[in-house]
Order: C-alpha cells, then sequence, then structure tokens
C-alpha cells in the first residue's frame, strides 16, 4: 500500500506550564489518506487544536513522528515549513481570520502573493473563487462589510488560492448561524468530492456527521477512530468543483513576482500609515525634525561660506592683510611682539604698495536713541575704502585730519543704518559706541568685500584708529596691517619685500599674511570642521529619531501579531515578515526625510526675510546624504523589531489577543 498523506507515528505534544509540563497529545498515531474526508471531534482542551496546528506544520511534535507524503516534519526547517504550508494547506478558521484592511479579494490573493503568483493571474484566480463560492459581487467588500458566513467563506477561497490540497478546518462553523454552517459544509463536502482532502474539527455531532470518519480525541488521545458507511446521500450541487484545482501550486519566483512582492509590501505599509495617521506622523517627527534641521544648517553655512568667498574675490590678490605671529591659532601670538601704527607707516612709504592701514578690530553697544546693537567697530586709516575698494553711498570717509585729531567720526555700514537708523538721515548724527559719544559723517555703499571674515556680518563702524585706540581699546597695538599692492607689482613679490621689511624693524618676531588664497583655506578648513559637527548632530539626530521609529515598531508588531500569526499559517516565510516590516520602518524615514527636508527648503526660503544677513545655499549632495541616511535609520531602526516579528511561533501568534 502507497503510503498515507498524513501519517502520525507515536506523536506528543508538551506545554512547559510553569514547572510542570502539559501533555496535550499523548502518543498519538494516525493515518489519513488523500481525498478523505474526516472529523476531529472531542471535548474542550481534548487536544483537537494542538493536533490540527501538528497537522498543519504550525508546530512540532516534542516526540514521535509527523510524515506529510512520506517526508519527515521533523527534518524541515521554517523555510521548508512554510513552503509545505503554502504549497499543501489551506486553513479555515473558526473566527476567520481575514486580515481587516484588505478587500476580499485581496485577501483571497494573499497566499499566491507569497507563492509568486503574478499580479495579473492572482487577480483572475480570485475572482473565479470567489465567483465560485457565490461572493463575486463582494470582491471589493472589505471583512467588516460582510457577514460572519460570508468572511467564512471568503477564507475558504482563500485556503484554496495555492491549490488547498489539504484543507485543514478548525470549528469552521462554530461561530456561524446554523444556515450559513450549512452552507459552509455544502462547500467542504464539494470540496471533499472534487478530490481535496478535508480535516475538520468540530463538537458539533451534526457537523461531524458530514465526515467520511470520526476520531475523537479525550485527554490528548484517540480514544475512538470510525468509518462512518450509511450516510444520507450526497444531493449537494457540487458548486465548488470546476474550481478545484487538485495537486498543489509549486512556489515559482521571477525577477517580476520578487518585484510584486515588495510593491505589495510597500502598499501594506502605506495602508498601515493611512490607517494610523497621527501614529505615523509622530513617528516621523524626530526623523523629519533631525533631517529638517541639519539640512538647513549646512544650507546656511554654505550660504555664509559663499558670502565670504564672494567678498574675497571681490578683493582679488591685490589686497593682503598682515598678522603678528606664526600662524592662525599660534599659542605664542600673545607674546610675540605686535604690528605698530609705525609699521603700517613703514609699509605705506614703499613704492610697490597703493596703500597700507592699520586695523584696529573691537566690539561695542552701539546706541541712537532708544535703538541699540552689538556693532563691530574697526579702527583704520583715510586709506582704508581705497585699499578695500569701498564707494560711500552717503557722506565721506574721515580724513588724515581727522586721523591726527583723534575725531571722533565714524562711517558705518548699510546694516548699521538699518539697525540704528530706521527712518532718519544718519549723516551727522551722534551715536554712542559704549560710552564714548561718535558722530557719523558717512555711510559705505554695500560691498561684498565687507564680508571678508565669517561672521563680518553684522553692524559694522568704521573709525580713526587713533581714536580707537585712544578711546575704545586703550592699547596700541594692531590687530593687523592691511595693504593693497599697486598695480603694477606682482603680489607674491611684494607680500617677499614687506616679509623682509617687518623683519629688519621687528627683529625675529614672526608676521604671517593673509591674502584670498589664505582665506579661501582658512575657510576650507573651518568648514570641515563645521562638516564634521554637523555630521555629529545629525547622527545624533537621526538616533532619535531612529528610536522613536523603532519603538513604534515594535508596538506595531504587537498590536498585529495575529495578522502575523495568520500570514504565517497561510505561507508567508520569516522572510516575507522582516520585508513587510522593514518596508513599513524605511517607508516612515523615507516619508520623514522628504517632509523635513521640504521643511528645510521653506525655512531656507523665509529665513532670509526675517534675517536678511542670512544667505541660505542648499547643496544636492548634503540632501542626497541626508536621504539615504534617512533609508539606514529606517533599515537599521527597522531590524530588531521586524525580526522579532518574522520570529514568533505561529501558534502562538494565532492565539494571540
Ligand atoms: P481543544 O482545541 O481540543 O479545545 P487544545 O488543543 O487547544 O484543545 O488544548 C489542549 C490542551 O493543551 C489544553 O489543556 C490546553 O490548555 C493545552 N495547551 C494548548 N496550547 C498550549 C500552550 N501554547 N501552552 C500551554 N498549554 C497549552
Ligand atoms: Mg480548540
Amino acid at each position: 500500500m502507497a503510503s498515507p498523506l498524513i501519517a502520525l507515528e507515536g506523536v506528543w505534544r508538551e506545554f512547559a506550564s510553569g514547572e510542570q509540563t502539559v501533555a496535550a497529545l499523548r502518543d498519538v498515531s494516525l493515518a489519513i489518506g488523500a481525498g478523505e474526508m474526516v472529523a476531529i471531534v472531542g471535548a474542550s482542551g481534548s487536544g483537537k487544536s494542538t493536533l490540527m496546528n501538528l497537522l498543519g506544520c504550525l508546530d512540532r511534535p516534542s516526540r514521535g513522528d509527523y510524515r506529510f507524503s512520506g517526508r519527515p516534519v521533523r527534518e524541515l526547517d521554517h523555510e521548508e515549513l512554510a513552503r509545505l504550508r503554502r504549497e499543501h494547506f489551506g486553513f479555515i478558521f473558526q473566527r476567520y481570520q481575514l486580515l481587516p484592511d484588505l478587500t476580499a479579494r485581496a485577501n483571497v490573493e494573499v497566499p499566491a502573493l507569497y507563492a509568486g503568483m503574478l499580479a495579473p493571474q492572482r487577480r483572475l484566480r480570485a475572482e473565479a473563487l470567489l465567483d465560485q463560492i457565490g461572493l463575486a459581487a463582494r470582491g471589493r467588500h472589505r471583512p467588516g462589510q460582510l457577514s460572519g458566513g460570508q468572511q467564512q467563506r471568503v477564507s475558504i477561497a482563500r485556503a484554496l488560492m495555492n491549490g488547498g490540497e489539504v484543507i485543514l478546518a478548525d470549528e469552521p462553523t462554530g461561530a456561524l448561524d446554523s444556515k450559513s454552517g450549512e452552507e459552509v459544509m455544502d462547500i467542504l463536502r464539494a470540496l471533499h468530492r472534487a478530490g481535496h482532502t478535508i480535516i475538520l474539527v468540530t463538537h458539533d455531532m451534526k457537523v461531524a456527521g458530514h465526515a467520511d470518519r470520526i476520531i475523537e480525541l479525550a485527554d490528548g488521545r484517540i480514544v475512538a477512530d470510525r468509518q462512518i458507511t450509511a450516510r444520507a446521500p450526497d444531493n449537494a450541487p457540487p458548486r465548488i468543483a470546476t474550481v478545484a484545482f487538485t495537486g498543489a501550486r509549486r512556489t515559482r519566483w521571477s525577477p517580476r513576482a520578487q518585484r510584486e512582492r515588495l510593491e505589495e509590501a510597500l502598499r501594506m505599509a502605506l495602508r498601515v500609515m493611512a490607517v494610523h495617521p497621527l501614529r505615523a506622523f509622530l513617528t516621523m517627527l524626530g526623523i523629519m525634525i533631525g533631517i529638517a534641521s541639519v539640512v538647513l544648517m549646512v544650507g546656511v553655512g554654505e550660504g555664509a561660506r559663499h558670502k565670504v568667498l564672494a567678498g574675497v574675490s571681490q578683493l582679488g590678490t591685490h589686497t593682503i592683510e598682515l598678522w603678528a605671529g606664526g600662524g592662525w591659532g599660534d599659542p605664542d601670538a600673545e607674546r610675540k611682539r605686535g604690528l605698530e601704527v609705525g609699521d603700517a607707516e613703514a609699509l605705506a612709504r614703499e613704492h610697490y604698495l597703493a596703500g597700507a592701514s592699520p586695523v584696529i578690530q573691537t566690539s561695542v553697544q552701539a546706541r541712537h536713541g532708544a535703538i541699540a546693537a552689538t556693532a563691530s567697530v574697526t579702527g583704520v586709516n583715510e586709506r582704508y575704502p581705497d585699499i578695500l575698494g569701498l564707494r560711500l553711498a552717503a557722506g565721506t570717509w574721515f580724513d588724515a585730519d581727522a586721523l591726527a585729531h583723534r575725531a571722533q567720526d565714524v562711517v558705518i555700514d548699510p546694516a548699521a543704518r538699518r539697525t540704528l537708523f530706521p527712518h532718519s538721515d544718519p549723516i551727522g548724527q551722534i551715536i554712542m559706541l559704549g560710552g564714548v559719544p561718535a558722530r557719523v559723517v558717512g555711510v559705505v555703499a554695500p560691498s561684498a568685500s565687507l564680508n571678508r571674515w565669517p561672521g563680518g556680518q553684522n553692524v559694522s563702524i568704521f573709525a580713526p584708529h587713533t581714536m580707537v585706540s585712544d578711546r575704545l581699546t586703550g592699547k596700541t597695538r594692531l590687530d593687523s596691517i592691511i595693504v593693497r599692492v599697486a598695480n603694477h607689482a606682482p603680489p607674491a613679490a611684494a607680500e617677499h619685500a614687506m616679509m623682509r621689511l617687518l623683519a629688519l624693524r621687528r627683529g625675529n618676531s614672526e608676521v604671517f599674511v593673509q591674502n584670498a588664497d589664505g582665506v579661501r583655506k582658512t575657510l576650507e578648513a573651518t568648514s570641515s570642521t563645521m562638516t564634521l559637527l554637523i555630521t555629529s548632530i545629525a547622527v545624533i539626530a537621526l538616533i532619535v529619531g531612529g528610536i522613536g521609529v523603532m519603538n513604534i515598531m515594535l508596538v506595531s508588531v504587537t498590536e498585529r501579531t495575529r495578522e502575523i500569526g495568520v500570514r504565517m499559517a497561510i505561507g508567508a516565510r520569516r522572510g516575507d515578515i522582516l520585508r513587510q516590516f522593514l518596508v513599513e520602518a524605511v517607508l516612515v524615514c523615507l516619508v520623514g526625510g522628504l517632509t523635513g527636508i521640504a521643511l528645510a527648503w521653506a525655512t531656507g526660503a523665509v529665513l532670509p526675510w526675517l534675517a536678511p544677513t542670512i544667505k541660505v545655499i542648499h547643496s544636492p549632495n548634503a540632501i542626497a546624504a541626508t536621504f539615504v541616511f534617512a533609508c539606514l535609520t529606517g533599515i537599521l531602526f527597522g531590524y530588531l523589531p521586524a525580526r522579532n516579528a518574522a520570529r514568533l511561533d505561529p501558534v502562538a501568534a494565532l492565539s494571540s489577543e
């Protein structure tokens, strides 16, 4: 005799319950042939469901041997068990277990999705099955819009989607009224006639009467196993016969099927987001804010850099600034001999220079009437506008006479004018620099070279250096000397000559120069520090956002445990479940990331209105990088919850509330 389809040999199933173990099945041996219709009956707690789960490869025996079509199930791994379920079994549950967010047709299609059937075929077949069970018109309804009997019929169609060679029905009529119950039993009988093997669990002897064989369980043991010989003749119309797909549908993978599976996961993820929009939004918020702030920060940094660079280019190579010390950040700079006014005067006499000005920098509270602002005051001489190529918008620059008399005359920049004199003409007005009164004699025209230094974008005031050192700083030492090389002289040679002259005047104490190239290099160095800073902030922001995503994904997995169980029962592999939740996490991060970028753009567009000195330049690279980071965050932080979901035990998942 050929080996039976299902053969159990001395099977035990024990559950750990506290200290003890409870045996739900004890030494069960059983053979069921292909095409049989078997009812399993017994009191509640007798082990019927446990037996069904074992037969359906949702669970494995603790001891004993189960062979399906001669194959020992014990030796199969998770992947192969999922495949057996998908290709050979069709589950029907007491509570239907349809996926509530999917339409009836989509529910029927799910098993074929896991088996790699392509969308058009899947759709046709699902429609044919719904038609056969008399629900052709209900394909677009959701389970909530169907009666219990209709839902159970949809679940039968789902069980048949991949062939349903063996139908396992656990109390299929338990939740139905008697008429719907009859209909369901009619369909099961028709399937039986069409060659399907039907195994059903029931406590209702009338339902059991439809079967050819009744197996009775008590306390986990088989206590009776009898063939029913005399039964009423079967008059029910064989309505399902034409869709009977005997033989299992084998799983086949084409690249297109793979893509469809991913699309389906994406669609599911979108549906989940649509069902819980607030939750999705809150989850995204962290990612959104993180990405928005990083993109904006990069944009503002980039804008500032451009501004300074524009100023430097404006200056050209003929304007050079000299500083005392060995270079930026020289720790000994303070102890070294500083530059003095005499040095600037000596330089001014050199024929290769068109002009030289001392520079003393300080910062004061500038006030005009009720308006006050922090201003940077630059003490320079009368040559300064020529050296920097500044033009005056109003008034005049202070002259040599003013310098000699330490005149309290100042020239203000456009920002100072906007801030301190919003409605009046500044020329001739008195402003207070700290406690020192000064008369405004001129206003410079806007110029990129005013922004020579990062941060040189706020309110600026120019004053005679003699007055600044006398009244404001009290120091004679200069911060720097700025010179303009004569047009005919090559800047490099001029730089050389200046260094030689200063070395002669000052002994060996060092001087370094800052020219356009130098500024560019300094800027590059500071911007790489900025980049590092921004990157670390980005990483922190995304970790915080990612933790939020992980948190909500864990909640989502817990909430959908039963759905995961159902999907596993109808043939999902662990990989399918993993993919579904990963796609969801990545989607949340992606949408959050895109919204964040949009937010940064919007803020970047509005910001210059609020703060005119700020310029925002978005770099496509930075945006692309944050985008990629958002995806990675989704994968990284979605992985743990997704893996938890994929590793759920199908039986436990199915029975969760
Ligand atoms: P039936 O379906 O016939 O009502 P079950 O197969 O569900 O019975 O359960 C049989 C016995 O096994 C019961 O005593 C039940 O408490 C126990 N049992 C079933 N599943 C588990 C489990 N996961 N953990 C512990 N005990 C279980
Ligand atoms: Mg049960």
